[in-house]
């Protein structure tokens, strides 16, 4: 199941899951020029945004109309977010590229989340993958907390397995293993994805989704990276946050990914400098600090 392939596909989580957790609104035209540098920069798969319900997240409200007004770069793949059927329907409406749904292995995170159980969610992503592929939409799967929960801790390794298996079955594409509090540690990464690997889950369909809460999400990417997982999400800039743990750093940044993976001599087809003027510039628009110290350095040399 390991591969020996030298290159790494990364998905640019930024524009979705850093952007929502902005607190003020961010304008429209602001996230079309991020997402289009960001397509220039060489990043081939980027979630653009989200159909969940305009109330609980305002700052997807407009992903309509961002889908509407996107320049499509050619062999770039712009994905959504949906939550259920709606979401589904309304992507399908749209240029959207693919679909990303997400479970999570926690049942108390599920409940406080979406206030269904892990089965009901399953349940209602069986219908929202079927109709997705009959209209031509790769949907990926996330599985949130696959490293922890923020209420109740540990998240045994084998519940994971257990929702990959059964996303893969029903036409996942691939599975995304996030740690969505970036608790994980190089342990527990390598747990996780050893019982994957294990109960035959190929390397090649599965990817990571880290966060750097604990300043450990390259340690983790690396782990990863040495198991044969070849596909990771970053946020440009390390957008994002996590509304169940205070003060924490939002996800891996797309630039320090960048920075090692092409340091242990793997190829991302990424403009690491491109990269690190985007994320000052997103840092600088939103009024926020350049989480990325690959940015950072990369910055003050220029
Ligand atoms: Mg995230």
């Amino acid at each position: 199941m390991k591969s020996n392939c030298t290159t790494v596909s990364l998905v640019e989580v930024g524009p979705r899951d850093g952007l929502q957790n902005e607190p003020a609104k961010v304008d429209l035209q602001l996230k079309l020029s991020l997402i289009d540098s960001l397509a220039r920069s060489g990043i081939k798969r980027i979630e653009a945004g989200a159909f969940v319900h305009p109330t609980k997240v305002p700052q997807m409200a407009d992903s309509d109309l961002l889908f509407q007004q996107l320049i499509k770069r050619p062999g770039v793949r712009y994905s959504a977010l949906v939550p259920n059927l709606k979401g589904a329907e309304r992507a399908a409406e749209l240029p959207v590229d693919e679909i990303a749904i997400f479970v999570a292995a926690s049942e108390e995170f599920s409940q406080r989340n979406i206030n269904a159980s892990i089965a009901e969610s399953m349940l209602q992503f069986h219908q929202v993958i079927e109709k997705s592929l009959a209209k031509g939409l790769p949907v990926r799967g996330y599985i949130s907390c696959a490293l922890g929960c923020p209420f109740t801790g540990e998240v045994p390794p084998k519940n994971v397995v257990g929702l990959a298996e059964e996303l893969l079955s029903l036409g996942c594409y691939e599975v995304c293993l996030a740690d969505t509090i970036g608790i994980g540690t190089t342990k527990s990464t390598e747990l996780l994805i050893q019982a994957c690997l294990g109960r035959s889950l190929p390397a090649s369909k599965l990817a990571v989704h880290l966060h750097d809460t604990y300043g450990q999400a390259l340690a983790n990417s690396k782990v990863a990276l040495d198991m044969g997982i070849r596909t990771f999400d970053a946020a440009i800039a390390g957008l994002g946050g996590c509304p169940f743990a205070p003060g924490a750093t939002g996800n891996l940044a797309t630039e320090d990914l960048v920075y090692m993976l092409e340091g242990a001599g793997f190829s991302t087809g990424v403009d690491l400098d491109m990269l690190a003027k985007i994320g000052e510039k997103i840092s600088l628009s939103l009024n926020r600090n350049n989480s990325s110290r690959t940015g950072s350095a990369l910055s003050r040399k220029t």
